[in-house]
């Protein structure tokens, strides 16, 4: 079997393994992030049946998937980047899922190319979990309104929450706090948002065990990247 594939299978039998401990398990899926390495490289994978798929460039995007999608409209592809409001028509053709929403101007750019072309993404809202300046993001204090904004102004299907951790020793503090966010949208404000895309090469493990069930994982699968 390819190394690529048993890497996978590698990564899906740890989830298991941390479900096992679980009572309820989390159904946790692997987001193969290939930003940068050519679609040769990443036929195994879909060859073996992987669904999930994630890039952060819109324009290589386009290269490597418009045929394949076509071919295999099962191939879910997520839209991981930052999202420049002029490139929404893009994003909407082509992805499934977008993991960087946090402005209304996207929310207006997204849901005016959902309505022309009768198709509904489905979104993470990006949290600035560590609440750092430079860092893209909404923060925690403005989080109810942008999902209410979203929901009731754009009607954006928000399936749920996405960070990229502050560098640290210890992401599973913020991991923490973004499944603590998550139980608070719904116990105080009924917002039900179930998933959790957190986790990345590094620091899977812990986000598994703080309930993530979208790992956004790429180099732990493909290797280093140039
Ligand atoms: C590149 C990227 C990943 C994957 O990173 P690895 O450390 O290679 O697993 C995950 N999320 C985002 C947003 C990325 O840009």
């Amino acid at each position: 079997m390819h190394q690529i594939v048993q890497r996978l299978i590698r990564i899906q039998d740890q989830i298991k393994e941390e479900d096992s401990k679980n009572h309820t398990p989390n159904d946790t899926k692997i987001i193969a992030i290939c930003k940068t390495f050519p679609l040769d490289v990443i036929m195994p994978l879909i060859e073996y049946g992987h669904l999930h798929f994630g890039e952060n460039k819109i324009q290589e995007a386009k290269i490597k998937w418009t045929n394949i999608k076509k071919a295999r409209p099962e191939i879910n592809l997520h839209f991981v980047g930052k999202l420049q409001t002029n490139k929404a028509k893009d994003v909407v053709k082509l992805f499934d899922y977008v993991h960087s929403l946090e402005s209304i101007k996207q929310a207006e750019a997204l849901v005016k190319y959902e309505n022309k072309f009768k198709k509904k993404l489905k979104y993470f809202v990006q949290i600035n979990i560590g609440g750092e300046t430079q860092k893209s993001g909404i923060d925690l204090k403005d989080v109810k309104n942008f999902l209410e904004t979203c929901k009731n102004n754009y009607d954006l299907n928000i399936i749920g929450l996405m960070c990229l951790p502050p560098d640290s020793q210890f992401p599973e503090k913020y991991f923490k706090k973004m499944l603590d966010l998550k139980t608070a949208l719904l116990t105080s404000y009924q917002h039900q948002v179930n998933e959790l895309s957190i986790g990345m090469s590094n620091d899977y493990i812990k986000a598994i065990q703080c309930r993530s069930t979208f790992l956004r994982i790429g180099t732990k699968i493909f290797g280093e990247r140039n």
